[in-house]
């Protein structure tokens, strides 16, 4: 039986038990097991780790751990400067574009709503989300830590909060989204495109409230559906002009 020491840093702790939370703690083992494997025999998806240190060394994901090796595990740093070690993440996909889990139709539609490219059908099996994202450059946001751990994932996200609302703004914070969002831009239903619409064009289609009270509409260009500013609408942008402003931060 071999032994190594483990600390895992921030938000990779999301993972972890109690007990192994933002400590040291030993880790035994037996046979050639590469780092990689070791954490995410542990539970933390390599989609989330951006630098592993070995005895103050950073190593790649085949690194086959030895005995006694003092391992620290870190995602990607946000103002440290680590430019001269070893990145594990690949960059950030240059335009932020999703594919969501099945679990995550919500978050789907509040993405879109704030003009985010995010595809999503309740259909989908792990194989097909994963084909997406390395066919269409997407990102996957899943709930489901085993999509990650599949050795093609390249770009991925476990969204910790449960409540829709909350996944929108963890997302947002995550990949630096809030000067990116682009209101009305992108149909709730089917991701495709918004254009403007006159109101006179579609007077006869939409209800009579709305009628007197909203003057700007969108017609999606796909699908067809018509779009206005309602409460729904309002209070997402009410959360998002928070975030903006730094009123706040998280949930
Ligand atoms: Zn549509």
């Amino acid at each position: 039986m071999k032994k190594v020491h483990l600390r895992f840093y921030e938000e990779l702790n999301d993972f972890l038990p109690e007990e192994k939370k933002k400590v040291r703690f030993e880790h035994f083992f037996t046979g050639r097991v590469s780092v990689k494997d070791m954490i995410e025999s542990l539970g933390v998806p390599h989609t989330e780790i951006d630098l592993i240190l070995v005895n103050e060394t950073s190593v790649g994901f085949d690194y086959i751990v030895n005995d006694n090796d003092i391992i620290s595990i870190y995602p990607e740093f946000e103002s440290l400067d680590i430019s001269n070690l070893q990145h594990l993440r690949s960059k950030p996909l240059r335009s932020p574009k999703f594919v969501v889990d099945v679990h995550l139709g919500k978050l789907a539609r509040y993405l879109r709503m704030l003009g985010f490219d995010c595809i999503y059908k309740n259909a989908y099996n792990n194989f097909e989300i994963i084909d997406i994202s390395l066919k269409e450059k997407r990102t996957i946001l899943t709930k489901d830590r085993s999509i990650l751990k599949n050795k093609m994932v390249t770009h991925g996200y476990w969204v910790r909060n449960d409540k829709p609302e909350r996944q929108t703004i963890e997302v947002i914070n995550r990949f630096d989204l809030k000067k990116l969002t682009k209101e009305f831009s992108r149909c709730l239903d089917c991701n495709n495109v918004l254009i403007e619409e006159k109101k006179e064009n579609i007077i006869d289609k939409i209800p009579p409230k709305v009628k007197n009270y909203h003057n700007e509409f969108y017609r999606c260009i796909s699908c067809k559906k018509i779009y206005w500013r309602g409460s729904h609408y309002e209070r997402m942008q009410k959360l998002v002009d928070k975030i903006k402003t730094g009123e706040l931060k998280s949930l």
